[in-house]
């Protein structure tokens, strides 16, 4: 039997980016050789790597490997050799380019404190213990990319900054239908932030989302929360969740925020998801919640677990290996339960490894 070739493009991007994506190589490489599949790897370049070879942020070239790859997994981009870059030109519009192009208009954060790392959370451990929380954060419209938007002089030698908050309905129910869909294969609740008692987009987001419960998901919990008390919540009570539904803003922070009661920003991976083609392949970018982490950068101490889980997630929900997508998580539950732990997770009696250690570690729980 012919086996099933899956493109994988791999974007390792810039500062930590390429060492945790190199632990990300090593596994779909132990994939094809000990379970028989067929990844193609690519790997490209994207972010200020890109800028110092290309002078852009991502080559048509590469956003074109991405469209024909199952599954697109990015390291990170940006750092301050290019902070110095007008807006339009710096690193970070690649990630933007690449989810309004690819219209991964759903991004979903999964919040997970592993019971192994209840230690490393900010938070009492009966606070975090256990969580399990999913963000699903609308991507592709709202403040960061309404129109009118710049920056503008005006009367007696002032200026005026100007971004325009903008949702339709359409927008809204899509985002809402992918929310409900994963409640009904988790504790079936959802909780809708926005801000509809100041902002007019908030009382549509409000109404829609309603509108799409009402219509398809009877069956499915749903609150309204105004973004502000969700923030106060998810310190005060955290495990009160299972989805958040939120719009680009307020999703963004409320999944950094939710990110910290798990301890590290270098355990959270994240899948941005598009909408079925005709062929009904998904568009997909997995990516890690962190940045590029610069103050760490070059010297193999960053931790691949967030990389490593997004390819975890890549493996259910593009790639269609759902039980590799469990055997990789086990193993990472392993290394954990053993007393590994890179750096930034590291405690009292624990054993450090670095990243390749880590990736390494790993590799030897798959086997
Ligand atoms: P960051 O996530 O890069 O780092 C924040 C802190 O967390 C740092 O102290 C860092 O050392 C630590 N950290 C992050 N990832 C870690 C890991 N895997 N292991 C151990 N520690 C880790 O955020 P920042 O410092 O605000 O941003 C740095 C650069 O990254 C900026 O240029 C920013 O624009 C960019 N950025 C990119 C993305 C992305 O590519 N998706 C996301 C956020 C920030």
């Amino acid at each position: 039997m012919t086996k099933k070739t899956r493109k994988i493009l791999l974007l390792p991007g810039d500062g930590i980016g390429p060492e945790v994506v190199a632990e990300v190589k090593k596994i779909i490489n132990w994939f094809n050789k000990n379970r028989s599949l067929d990844f193609k790897m690519e790997e490209d370049l994207v972010g200020g790597a890109s800028i110092d070879v290309n002078k852009v942020p991502i080559t048509d070239e590469v956003f074109y490997k991405s469209l024909e790859s199952d599954a697109v997994i990015l390291g990170a981009c940006g750092g301050p050799k290019w902070d110095n870059l007008e807006f339009s030109k710096r690193p970070e519009r690649a990630l933007l380019k690449l989810r309004k192009e690819l219209k991964l208009f759903a991004n979903l954060r999964p919040a997970i404190c592993f019971k192994q790392l209840v230690d490393a959370s900010t938070l009492k451990p009966e606070i975090v213990s256990g969580l399990d929380i999913m963000i699903v954060r609308e991507l592709t419209g709202g403040i960061y990319f309404g129109e009118p938007r710049g920056i503008e002089p005006i009367e007696n030698n002032e200026r005026r900054g100007v971004n325009t908050h903008t949702y339709t309905s359409s927008e809204i129910h899509r985002i809402a239908k992918v929310a409900f869909d994963l409640a009904k294969k988790r504790k079936n609740k959802v909780t809708s932030c926005e801000k509809s008692n100041v902002m007019e987009a908030g009382i549509l987001w409000r109404e829609e989302v309603q509108k799409v419960k009402d219509k398809d998901y009877k069956n499915v919990e749903l609150n309204h929360m105004l973004a502000d008390n969700c923030a106060m919540q998810l310190l005060r009570n955290p495990k009160q969740f299972d989805i958040i539904l939120a719009d680009n803003l307020f999703g963004d922070m409320l999944s950094d925020e939710a990110a910290m009661l798990t301890g590290s920003l270098g355990l959270l991976p994240s899948a941005s998801l598009g909408a079925k083609d005709k062929n009904g392949k998904i568009r997909s970018l997995y990516e890690p919640v962190h940045g590029s982490a610069p103050d760490i950068a070059g010297k193999n101490i960053a931790n691949p677990i967030a990389t490593i889980m997004s390819l975890s997630m890549a493996l259910k929900y593009s790639l269609d290996l759902p039980k590799e997508s469990d055997l990789l998580e086990s193993a990472v539950q392993n290394v954990l339960n053993e007393g590994f732990r890179t750096k930034d997770i590291m405690s009292v009696g624990k054993k450090e490894l670095s990243t390749s250690q880590m990736g390494d570690a790993i590799i030897s729980k798959l086997k």
